[in-house]
């Protein structure tokens, strides 16, 4: 394990490089539309407002630079889950959450579309998404998940059987799977690159290194000036927690993520996996992975799922004993893995709100606005928040009235803030040991049932 690079953000950029520093805010400006943040939601919102009303005067000011935070460190998986949808189809009905999830389809096809067109090469493969179970209480999890999402609209969904599932990815012991075609690989950081590059080309201002310290209405403080504008859009996710008054807004939870050395085609030979579909598993604490463009396997889980204080990870270094457990699921998925190396482990942040629903929001009577809170599910859901910001920013300001987007049940959605601490860390912890747990017994156990635990986990924290 020493040969492996812990943190430095992540392998993406291990392999693509960090970008060269952007200019921090000069002093006091103003803007029609400052964005905070310079991830994907805050990228993919300046892209789609200049392309609609190429006169705007948008800024972004980002802490660190474009890319730091999760959207330059996750799965790569660009797909069509949404946190949040079932609990929006018992708020609002289940037509308005098969909406939601047609406009979550079609996002992962605009994604793809908006990179070809720029001519952004971010390694993009659509061989779909494959979760698989490996126990009966996953199983059956499985066909429930299955028989639901073709409730929500997904009618080219497979269901497979144990050889059918071998025939795409041989994971070992794998009884079943489910198979979307609503999903593509992609190679994060190069999207990243290539979308600030394509919102700079188009004229919008971004100030890197230049944390903001507080948002009020109309006002973005940083240390080196404040920017004024009538719209200010907070796009800040798992670090949210950073800016005054927000402490218990999104709950700050990790991710970590190991990726091996390219793999030789012997070891391929025993695993298939030629479709390239990202890859998931029915687990209670999940893992997702991706072979990568040089032939890699990248993959996924919780390690430590939150830190005291909703504290962030210093630039992505993980824990040895996550990069250990990240490695035991990688050859238990794959045995031939067992001598590979591990060149790469490292840590993000997602954003969790209480409830664990997404949301896009414009204040109208303020001018702020915000998205995020989407959980593990952001990679093509912060593209569909970004054109659902441009239409309300475009409602509010009278060029326009509401659309498919401003309807959506996710829209203006308010949820109550976290617990403060202890609870809030208690909370958590007691969570997902609960969830570890559950997994470990219905390995066990091999019963078809889940886990009393997980299911009075799920209940506990509030999700559906
Ligand atoms: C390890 C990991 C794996 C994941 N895998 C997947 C996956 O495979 N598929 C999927 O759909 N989702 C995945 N996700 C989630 C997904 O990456 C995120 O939901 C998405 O990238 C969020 O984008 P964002 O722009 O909202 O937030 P971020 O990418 O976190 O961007 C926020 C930006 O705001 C900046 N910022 C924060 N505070 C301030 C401030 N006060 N002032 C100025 N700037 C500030 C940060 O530096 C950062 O650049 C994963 C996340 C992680 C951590």
């Amino acid at each position: 394990m020493s040969s492996t690079t812990n943190g430095g953000i992540s392998f993406w950029y291990a392999q693509d490089g960090i970008p060269a520093p952007r200019e921090p805010l000069p002093g006091d400006a103003t803007a029609d539309v400052c964005i905070v943040g310079g991830g994907f939601t805050g990228l993919w919102t300046a892209y789609y407002l200049k392309k609609a009303v190429p006169f705007l005067n948008i800024t972004v000011l980002e802490g660190k630079f474009c890319g730091y935070g999760a959207s330059g460190r996750n799965g790569g998986w660009l797909y069509n889950g949404i946190a949040g949808r079932d609990a929006y189809a018992l708020k609002h009905g289940h037509d308005a959450a098969v909406r939601l999830q047609q406009a979550m389809n079609d996002t992962v096809a605009e994604v793809v579309r908006v990179a070809a067109d720029e001519t952004i090469d971010a390694d993009i493969h659509r061989g779909g998404v494959l979760e698989v179970a490996y126990t009966p209480a996953q199983l059956a999890r499985l066909k429930d998940f299955h028989t639901t999402e073709i409730a929500f609209g997904e009618m080219d969904r497979t269901l497979h059987g144990a050889r059918e599932t071998a025939e795409r990815v041989r994971v070992t012991g794998a009884v079943g799977s489910t198979w979307t075609p609503h999903g593509a690989r992609l190679h994060p950081v190069k999207l990243l690159k290539g979308l600030a590059a394509a919102v700079e080309a188009l004229g919008v201002t971004i100030h890197e290194s230049t944390p903001v310290t507080e948002i009020k209405p109309k006002h973005a403080i940083t240390p080196y000036g404040t920017v004024r504008a009538p719209y200010v859009l907070r796009c800040t996710e798992g670090f949210t927690a950073g800016l005054k008054g927000q402490r218990r807004t999104w709950l700050p939870m990790n991710s970590s993520m190991i990726a091996t050395e390219p793999l030789p085609a012997s070891v391929w030979d025993t695993i298939g996996w030629e479709g390239r579909e990202t890859l998931g598993d029915m687990a209670h604490a999940y893992m997702y992975a991706q072979r990568t463009a040089d032939d890699r396997i990248a993959l996924g889980g919780r390690g430590v799922p939150y830190r005291y204080g909703s504290r962030t990870d210093n630039d992505g270094r993980t824990q040895p004993a996550t990069i250990a457990a990240l490695r035991d699921i990688l050859v238990r998925f794959f045995p031939t893995t067992a001598g590979v190396r591990i060149d790469h482990a490292w840590s993000g942040v997602l954003g969790v709100p209480r409830d664990w629903c997404a949301t896009v929001t414009l204040d109208r009577s303020t001018g702020l606005g915000w998205a995020g809170g989407y959980v593990g599910s952001g990679v093509a859901t912060t593209n569909l928040a970004a054109r659902t910001l441009r239409d309300l920013i475009q409602q509010d300001s009278g060029q326009g009235g509401p659309t498919d987007l401003t309807t959506l049940p996710w829209v203006n959605h308010k949820v109550r803030k976290w617990e403060p601490e202890p609870l809030r860390w208690l909370g958590v912890h007691t969570l997902y040991a609960a969830y570890r747990t559950a997994d470990r017994q219905e390995s066990r156990a091999r019963t078809t049932t889940t886990h009393r635990l997980a299911r009075t986990a799920n209940r506990i924290a509030g999700r559906h």
